[in-house]
């Protein structure tokens, strides 16, 4: 199991579509305070199922989703995913690509979750990475 990607795309500071490719090797992230590097953890773990809202530093769950900036007006939806190599079946399921994916929509907080693009439950993700 390889972690391929992470793309993020109306995820608190980072509006438009954003993807980081990690290839192999390290990656750094880098910038100034307040650019938004720990956003991009709190997007991983949001990713992957997290509710505490308290530990993705918000006081509820749609302070995720782009608020808007000077010259930029909010967006509506939050959108994070998750790609990974699936060549090995580390994951349990046949497919050499894993997309877990999770959205929250501004007008009624509802969240929805996906594994390669079909709707899923929470549990199901959960499940799916509980060993890795
Ligand atoms: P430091 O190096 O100081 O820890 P950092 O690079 O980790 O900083 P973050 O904490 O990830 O920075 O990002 C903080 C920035 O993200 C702030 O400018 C904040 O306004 C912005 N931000 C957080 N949530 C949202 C949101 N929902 N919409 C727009 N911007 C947001």
């Amino acid at each position: 199991m390889y972690l391929k990607s992470l793309e993020l795309h109306g995820f608190k500071s980072f509006p438009n579509r954003t993807v980081l490719s990690f290839e192999r090797g390290a990656t750094v992230i880098v910038g100034p305070n307040g650019s938004g590097k720990s956003n991009i953890s709190d997007a991983v773990r949001w990713v992957l199922g997290e509710q505490s809202v308290k530990s993705l530093r918000g006081s509820s769950m749609s302070d995720v989703i782009f608020n808007g900036s000077e010259d930029r007006k909010a967006q509506n939806v939050a959108e994070v995913t998750l790609v990974f190599d699936n060549q090995d079946r580390f994951m349990h399921l046949d497919y050499n690509e894993v997309e877990i994916t999770r959205r929250i929509y501004r007008q009624n907080n509802e969240a929805e979750y996906l594994i390669n693009k079909e709707p899923c439950r929470l549990k199901d993700i959960v499940d799916l990475i509980m060993d890795t």
